[in-house]
C-alpha cells in the first residue's frame, strides 16, 4: 500500500471526487484558508479535502480539511466507516514495526544552514487571536534520550524566526517527559516533524496508551505494512520517507519563548504561556511539496483526534467491564460509556477505568445498554432520572489533565468527575419504562389509520 498523501488523494479525486476541492485562485493565508473551510462546512454543508494552490507569499500549495470526513479516515485505513474502532483496536494488538530504508521521495530537496527559512513556508493564522503564524499538521517523531522507545505526536509549532519555533509539549505527555529528562541532563532533545502525511500515520500519531507503546508500530498496523523511515540529515532520529515534508531540529535545554495564544480544539484561544523553543536545522521536502495544515478545532482536528481516544477508552473500559457496548467521546475532555451491568459497582469500575486511560478525560458518564450514546438527549433522559447526583457522582480533585483547558486554576491541575447513570440497584428490577404491549405495536399498520 502506498505510504504517501498524494497517492491516497489520487484515490479519493477518482473514487469521491465530490470529496476534493481544488481552489486556484490566490488566497490570503491570514485567515482565509480557515474562512473558506469552515463556511463551507457550517454554510454549504460541505467537508471536502481543499487544495490551495496559490497561497499569497509562498511557493507552497496548501492542503487543509483532509480528515473531515468519516468515510475517508475509514477509507485510508481499509474498514468501512462503523468498522473504523475495531481496525484501530486490531492495529494496536497487532503493531507492525517500522523498516529504514535509504532512499526517499521527501530528500527531493535538502536545505541546511543560511537555506533554513520558514517564511517561505505558509504563513497561515487561523483564528483571531492567534499569536503568529503556525505549523499545525507536524507530527514529531523523536527518541527517549539514553533509551530505545520512540514517540510520535502532534505538536503546534509557532514560527518565531527563519530557524525558530516554539512547541507547545503538552504538560505530562510523552514528548514532555523526554524534553525533561534532556534538559536534566542540560541536553538538546532532537526531534523530527513530518509534514503532509497520510492519514494512517496522522490515526497512528495520536493513539494513546503507555510511553513505551511505539505509535510507528500502530501506524504500520493501520497501513497493514512497515512504515518506511529514512534517517534524518542533522541527526540519526528516522523519519517518514513518503512525506512532503520532513522539518528537522532540537529542543533547545533551559530556553523558554513565548507561545499563544492560539485557538484550539477546545473552541477557546486560551492566553499566552512561556513554552519550549525548537532550533530549525534541516529542512528536506519533495520537489512539489504540499503543505498540510490542518483547520485546527474544526473538524478537521476534532475527527481525527476522536477516533484514536475512542478506541483506547473502549480497550480501558473493556479490561474492567467485560460487557462495555459502546464508548463515545462527544465534547472535550467528555466521555460516554455504555454498559451492560451485570452486577452493581460496574459503572463506577468503568469510570476509573476511563479516567485512568486518558490524561484528557475529566466528566465521564457511564449509562445502561439501552441508552443509546450517539444520541445526547439520551443521555441527557439518563442522568436526569437514573441518577442521584449526592450518590451518583464522583469526583476526584487536583488530578492531571489537560493543559488547554481554560476552567483550571493552574493550567492542567484540574478536577475530574464520574457521573453513574445507570439505573439503581440494576436495569432489570428498576421502574419500568413506558411502552405500548408489543403486540398491539405490532399489529398496528399505520396507514390503516392515517391513509398514507
Ligand atoms: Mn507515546
Amino acid at each position: 500500500m502506498a505510504q504517501d498523501l498524494r497517492t491516497f488523494l489520487d484515490r479519493v479525486k477518482r473514487d469521491n471526487p465530490e470529496d476534493f476541492l481544488v481552489v486556484s485562485r490566490e488566497v490570503d493565508p491570514a485567515f482565509e484558508i480557515t474562512a473558506i473551510t469552515v463556511k463551507l462546512e457550517q454554510e454549504a454543508k460541505r467537508r471536502p479535502i481543499i487544495l490551495f494552490e496559490k497561497v499569497k507569499g509562498t511557493a507552497f500549495p496548501v492542503l487543509t480539511n483532509l480528515h473531515a470526513g468519516r468515510s475517508r479516515l475509514a477509507a485510508a485505513i481499509h474498514a468501512k466507516p462503523d468498522e473504523m474502532q475495531r481496525a484501530y483496536l486490531r492495529a494496536m494488538e497487532k503493531p507492525i514495526p517500522p523498516k529504514v530504508v535509504a532512499k526517499a521521495p521527501v530528500k527531493e530537496v535538502i536545505l541546511t544552514g543560511d537555506q533554513i527559512d520558514l517564511y517561505k513556508l505558509p504563513q497561515i493564522l487561523h483564528h483571531q487571536e492567534d499569536a503568529g503564524a503556525y505549523i499545525t499538521a507536524a507530527i514529531s517523531f523523536a527518541k527517549e534520550p539514553n533509551g530505545d522507545t520512540w514517540n510520535c505526536a502532534y505538536n503546534r509549532l509557532m514560527i518565531k524566526s527563519r530557524d525558530t519555533t516554539s512547541i507547545h509539549l503538552t504538560l505530562a505527555k510523552h514528548l514532555w517527559e523526554y524534553q525533561r529528562a534532556a534538559e536534566a541532563q542540560g541536553k538538546a532533545l532532537a526531534v523530527a516533524f513530518a509534514i503532509g502525511a497520510h492519514p494512517a500515520i496522522a490515526l497512528g500519531c495520536l493513539a494513546i496508551g503507555s510511553i513505551d507503546e511505539d505509535e510507528r508500530a500502530i501506524m504500520g498496523g493501520l497501513l497493514g505494512e512497515p512504515l518506511e523511515l529514512v534517517k534524518c540529515e542533522s541527526s540519526d532520529l528516522l523519519v517518514p520517507a513518503h512525506a512532503e515534508m520532513i522539518i528537522e531540529g532540537e529542543i533547545l535545554p533551559h530556553e523558554r519563548t513565548a507561545e499563544g495564544p492560539f485557538g484550539e480544539f477546545t473552541g477557546y484561544s486560551l492566553g499566552e504561556r512561556q513554552r519550549e523553543v525548537l532550533k530549525v536545522r534541516a529542512i528536506t521536502h519533495r520537489r512539489d511539496a504540499i503543505f498540510q495544515d490542518i483547520t485546527v478545532g474544526h473538524l478537521d482536528h476534532l475527527m481525527l483526534s476522536t477516533t484514536p481516544i475512542e478506541a483506547n477508552l473502549y480497550r480501558a473500559v473493556r479490561a474492567m467491564v467485560p460487557t462495555v457496548k459502546a464508548v463515545r467521546v462527544p465534547a472535550p475532555f467528555t466521555c460516554y460509556v455504555s454498559i451492560e451491568q451485570r452486577i452493581s459497582g460496574q459503572a463506577k469500575n468503568a469510570i476509573l477505568a476511563v479516567l485512568g486511560a486518558d490524561l484528557y478525560m475529566k466528566r465521564v458518564v457511564v449509562v445502561d445498554h439501552d441508552v443509546d450514546i450517539f444520541n445526547d438527549r439520551q443521555v441527557n433522559w439518563a442522568i436526569a432520572t437514573r441518577c442521584q447526583p449526592d450518590r451518583d457522582i464522583a469526583i476526584i480533585t487536583n488530578a492531571r489533565g489537560s493543559d488547554l483547558d481554560p476552567s483550571t486554576k493552574e493550567d492542567g491541575n484540574t478536577a475530574k468527575w464520574g457521573v453513574d447513570a445507570t439505573a439503581k440497584p440494576s436495569l432489570a428490577s428498576f421502574t419500568p419504562r413506558h411502552r405500548v404491549p408489543k403486540e398491539v405495536w405490532q399489529r398496528i399498520n399505520v396507514k390503516d389509520f392515517a391513509g398514507r
